[in-house]
């Protein structure tokens, strides 16, 4: 396993990182033995932080990543990420009093004293002014207290992290689809995150299903270009032998600014594929001709959260 420095946390957080939202059965339903066998490979192979959310399988994700952890050894084998703010499809609540009341529940869950960072989830989805002047707060005071060694905030249009960190200090943001074979608008912002030492993640390296055989789950939502050309250019892939997740984890796995990228799974066998990713050399010729595929839907994304925050 490689590792790389989280920003200015001085944590060194594995380049794979695990994705704990289809252990809340956000993919498929899934069984406590599949998780704790694909959460075992994770932590043997050397991958040391995991991210989750209440938000993820309505607090079910966080039940099982907390089994599942506790029954695979000790605290300090790993970094562990939650969120607070989202809790349901249109439920957010990014007060102060809530986010308090939240990691309490969540350490409950994840059955642990403190989480490594903890994130405002998806905060497209709230008043940025509410994010920078109550919520950051809340989340440093949390820091204080111990139960969060740093703090963070994550979502998916770019332009609202440097709208929040103008006013507040973070320590990571974690922003998603953005750095994947089809879409590496992240990479703009790059340079205003490294000059103030923001730590980075990025989630979903095959755009949440787009970049595999199987593709998206039916909640995606991506328009259909974008779905039709992912599929397309993973059809291309399989007709050559090639495996599309496999060049989309390479891809995303090389940026070195990126500290780690999430990818999810709750089936072993992904796992071991994802780690191989990382050692197997890159097919370069085959990652041109699949750029060249998805070369019509580049940086194409779809809206989320409030209108002005896209
Ligand atoms: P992803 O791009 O990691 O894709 C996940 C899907 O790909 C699942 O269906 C999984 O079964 C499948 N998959 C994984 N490895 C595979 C392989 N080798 N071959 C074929 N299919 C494979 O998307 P994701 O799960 O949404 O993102 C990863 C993680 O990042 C999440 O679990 C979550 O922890 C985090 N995340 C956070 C936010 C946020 O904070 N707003 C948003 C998105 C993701």
């Amino acid at each position: 396993m490689k590792y790389r420095v989280l920003g200015k946390t001085g944590m060194k957080v594995s380049v794979i990182g695990f994705g704990a939202s289809p252990l809340g059965g956000v993919f498929r339903n899934v069984t406590e033995e599949e998780c704790l066998r694909a959460v075992r490979t994770a932590l043997d192979a050397g991958i040391n932080y995991f991210d989750c959310s209440p938000y993820y399988g309505l607090t079910k994700a966080e039940t099982m990543l907390g089994k599942c952890l506790a029954a695979s050894g000790p605290r300090d084998r790993y970094y562990l990420a939650t969120k607070v703010g989202r809790y349901g499809d249109g439920l957010f609540d990014f007060s102060a009093k809530r986010v308090a009341a939240s990691l309490d529940e969540s350490l409950k869950r994840l059955r642990v004293a403190h989480v490594d960072l903890l994130q405002c989830h998806d905060i497209e989805f709230g008043g940025l002014k509410q994010i920078y002047e109550e919520t950051v707060p809340a989340l440093r005071k949390l820091q204080k207290s111990g139960k969060t060694r740093f703090i963070g905030i994550t979502g998916l249009p770019l332009k609202i992290f440097p709208a929040v960190i103008d006013h507040a200090k973070v320590d990571t943001i974690l922003s998603y689809c953005h750095y994947c074979l089809n879409d590496t608008a992240l990479l703009g912002l790059i340079p205003y995150l490294k000059a103030r030492q923001v730590g980075i993640i990025s989630a979903s390296p095959l755009a949440m299903g787009l970049l595999s055989e199987k593709g998206p789950p039916g909640w995606h939502p991506a328009p259909n270009d974008i779905k039709r050309t992912c599929a397309q250019a993973a059809a291309y892939c399989k007709s050559k032998g090639a495996d599309l997740s496999r060049l989309a984890m390479q891809f995303a796995l090389a940026n070195e600014d990126i500290a780690t990228t999430l990818v999810g799974t709750a089936t072993e066998a992904h796992v071991k594929n994802n780690l191989a990713a990382l050692e197997a050399p890159c097919d370069e010729a085959l990652a041109q001709e699949v750029l060249a595929i998805l070369e019509p839907i580049k940086n194409k994304t779809w809206l989320s959260g409030r209108q002005e925050n896209n």
